[in-house]
This record gives C-alpha cells, structure tokens and sequence, in this order.
C-alpha cells in the first residue's frame, strides 16, 4: 500500500498536468502521473507549435509534449501510461484513484485531464485531421494565409475564429446547420460587417476531400439541412469549432461543475471544493484553452498542492 501511496497524484499529461509534475517534483513532493492511453493531450494532434514561448522557431506537438514529459521525469515523477477509470475524492483520506485495477492513494491531486474538441465524426475528416482540418484557428490559423477557409459552428467560437482567420484567409465561409445562432449579437455583428467573412446557413459537412497523398483538403461536400441537396464548397483549410468537452466525468457527483461540465476553481486559484483537489488547465478553462496557459494553471496547482500539504503537516 505505501509504494502506491503518493503526496500528489496528478491526473492527466497535457502542458498542465507535466507541468505541475515539474513543479511538485522539484518541491520534493512524491508525484505519480496518470497520463492516460494517449499521453500528451490535445498538442499530440497538432502539427508546429509557433505560439509557445521559447521556440521562436516553432516545435512540433509530439515533440513539445516530449520535452514536458522528459522535464517531469527528470525531477522524479512516477508516470504511468494507464488511463484512471475511478476517482474517490469526497471523504476520502487519503484521496483514492483507480487506474486499470491498481488503487493509488495521495495526500492531493490535482486533475488536469483536460477537454476533448468536439469533431464532426465522418470518417473523411480523420484523414485530414492535423492537415487541412483543425479544431484551433489560434493553433493552425497562420498556416491558411492568402487561402480560402470555412469553419462549423454557430456558437462564440466559431464567431470568434471565424474574425481570427480572416487575419490570414483571403475569405473565411461560416457554415451552419441552422440561421439562428448561440453565439452572442455582438459576435455575429461584427462578423457579418467583416468582408472577409461570409456566412452560409442550413448547410452541414457531409465530406471532406482533397489530396490525401499529400493531406492537402481541396474543398467539402455540404448537404443543405432543409432541402438534402448537395453542393461542391471549394476551400483549403476547414476549422471545426461546434464545442469542446471538459473531461469531468470521473468527477461528475464530488466535484463542483458548472453548467457546462467545466471543473469550478476559486477565482485565480487552482482550488476546487475539496480541500487537497487542485484542478488545472483546460478541465477548468473553457476561456482560454492555450498550451501556455495551461502549463502556468499546472505551475499554480503544484504550488496551491505543495502549499496545502505543508499546511496539513502543521
Ligand atoms: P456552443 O455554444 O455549444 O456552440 C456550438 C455550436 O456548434 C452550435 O452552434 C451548434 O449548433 C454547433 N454544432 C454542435 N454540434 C454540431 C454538429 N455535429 N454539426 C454541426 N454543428 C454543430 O460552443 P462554443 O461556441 O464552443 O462555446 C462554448 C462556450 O464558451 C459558450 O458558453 C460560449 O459563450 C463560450 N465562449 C465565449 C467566447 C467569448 O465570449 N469570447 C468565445 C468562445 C466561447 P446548434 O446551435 O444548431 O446546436
């Protein structure tokens, strides 16, 4: 019981969780990471990284991801690639966490599991995915400069990259599948005075094509919602921006969510409703959903979690 007992278990290994893992390694902390199947998080799909301080050059996802983890496992982090299935965190002393039939226990966690962009789910898409298809014009819209461009969604979000792109895009086409739209007036209002925005109601992808020897997308095939019919949209680059899902499910029931799902955090902390429960990253973020801002979010958890723990010594 005591090799698995940690003073931090950290949930998740985007930017946030192995940067909190730096931080709570460094403070001496015993640190077990629970990076889940597919480690890394949301930059293991995207292709260079120009907007991460300190690669004035760029870096690829992968690799930025690579050299987080590396960081944490130089200050002594455990890391497991196994996916944690059950968290015990109302009443629990100390707080429990299943992954794959193990149970590991901690003194504080600190969840940074994330949030998954919602995507359409044909199958052209996954083709395209991290090439011509993107669910992050902040990420990838640099690459569209001078190109004809659309983006899905009728919500802020798409509102919001929709006017990001047309900084690079020659034109930008809204599609959405109805004519009204979540998004705030003011989105859509100065959207609809941007000339280089036009938007196209009741329409859905139904098809991605392009090259896919070169995974260069030519244009979609976009089905009217009302009438069925089909039409060639010919575009080079398409932003899917229809949500994101907070990964909170193993929390749903202990932890204080917003109506959204999102991980509820003190103003400017880290700290959830359960004394010793840090969240990090984009599970308490909806806002701003950057690489950097999650790193800084994980640096506050180790902080807040070290913090904590020496309180609780004394
Ligand atoms: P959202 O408000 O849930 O909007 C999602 C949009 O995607 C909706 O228009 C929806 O269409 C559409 N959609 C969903 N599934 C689809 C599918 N399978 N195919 C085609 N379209 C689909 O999500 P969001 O825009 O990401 O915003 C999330 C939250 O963050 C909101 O509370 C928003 O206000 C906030 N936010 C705020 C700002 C800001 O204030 N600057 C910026 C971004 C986000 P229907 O309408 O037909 O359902």
């Amino acid at each position: 019981m005591k090799e698995n007992h940690y003073d931090t278990i950290i949930i998740g290994s985007g930017p946030a969780g192995y940067t909190a893992a730096i931080y709570t390694g460094r403070a001496n902390l015993k640190t077990l990471v629970l990076e889940g199947i597919e480690r890394g998080g949301q930059l293991m799909i995207t292709s260079e990284v120009e907007n991460y301080p300190g690669f004035p050059e760029g870096i690829q996802g992968p690799e930025l991801m690579d050299n987080f983890r590396n960081q944490a496992l130089r200050f002594g982090a455990t890391l497991k690639s196994v996916l944690a299935d059950k968290a015990e965190l109302k009443g629990a002393s100390p707080f429990k966490v299943t992954a794959e039939g193990t149970t590991y226990t901690a003194d504080s966690v600190i969840i940074a599991t994330g949030a998954t962009a919602r995507f359409l789910g044909i199958p052209s898409e996954a083709t395209y995915k991290g090439k011509g298809v993107s669910a992050c014009a902040t990420c990838d819209g640099f690459f569209f400069r001078g190109k004809e461009v659309a983006v899905v969604g009728g919500g802020d979000s798409a509102f919001e990259e929709a006017t990001f792109l047309t900084k690079f895009a020659s034109k930008v086409t809204l599609l959405h599948r109805r004519d009204t739209f979540r998004a705030s007036k003011i989105m859509v209002e100065r959207a609809e005075k941007n000339p280089k925005i036009q938007i196209k109601p009741f329409v859905e992808v139904a098809e991605i094509y392009g090259e896919e020897k070169t995974g260069t997308v030519t244009g979609v095939k976009l089905k009217n919602t009302q009438t069925g019919a089909i039409e060639d949209f010919p575009i080079q680059g398409l932003f899917i921006a229809i949500g994101h899902e907070p990964n909170t499910k193993l929390f749903t029931g202990q932890l204080d969510l917003d109506k959204t799902g999102y991980i509820k955090t003190t103003p400017g902390r880290t700290a959830t409703n359960i004394p010793g429960v840090f969240a990090a990253g984009d599970v308490q973020d909806a806002t701003y959903r950057q690489a950097i801002t999650a790193a800084g979010s994980g640096c506050q958890a180790a902080i807040e979690a070290e913090r904590y723990l020496e309180s609780k010594e004394h």
